[in-house]
């Protein structure tokens, strides 16, 4: 099996319940797109009032770029869409918790709620490792949840790293 050959399928969720769920799913099939283009299976998609603005996965190989993650790609395409840098209105759901540089990203942004899949415990500035949203001198606050389909998100990510390092 090639890397590129993802063992994994795309959730299709139902369009009638737009729940976390629904938008975590779209941020999963973005992951499985990464995967699919041996970059690291992280998706993102940002919604705002019930329509998704917003969808990009990590693309750091093909870029040569070590800051286009997800959420970074994602947060400039919503702010590009609105016409506003400001996104407290919008929701950004991600499969795996932010990096330093994304948590960063979402405070500087004002992204309203952040919601992600996997806590990491080694990176994750959302609660995880640290709480950079929580600094003193932040006035933005976000609402941060997690958990949403957690388990798809992590099997993806564990899977992925275990072939990487089989064939390296
Ligand atoms: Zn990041």
């Amino acid at each position: 099996m090639k890397l590129r050959d993802c063992p994994f399928e795309k959730i299709y969720p139902s369009e009638l319940q737009r729940d976390a769920e629904y938008y975590m799913a779209l941020a999963y099939n973005q992951a499985i797109e990464a995967w699919q283009q041996d970059e690291v299976p992280i998706g993102a998609v940002i919604e705002h009032q019930g329509r998704v603005i917003a969808s990009a996965h990590n693309q750091s190989r093909a870029t040569n770029d070590p800051t286009a993650h997800a959420e970074v790609l994602a947060i400039s395409q919503a702010a590009n869409t609105l016409g506003d840098w400001r996104l407290n209105a919008c929701t950004l759901y991600v499969t795996k918790e932010p990096c330093p540089m994304c948590s960063g990203a979402v405070i500087m942004s004002r992204v309203g709620q952040v919601i992600y899949g996997v806590p990491d415990t080694k990176m994750g500035c959302l609660g995880g490792a640290y709480s950079v949203h929580l600094l003193e001198g932040v006035n933005h606050r976000v609402d941060v949840k997690s958990g949403v389909l957690a388990n798809e998100c992590y099997a993806l990510l564990q899977s992925f790293f275990k072939l990487k390092r089989v064939r390296e």
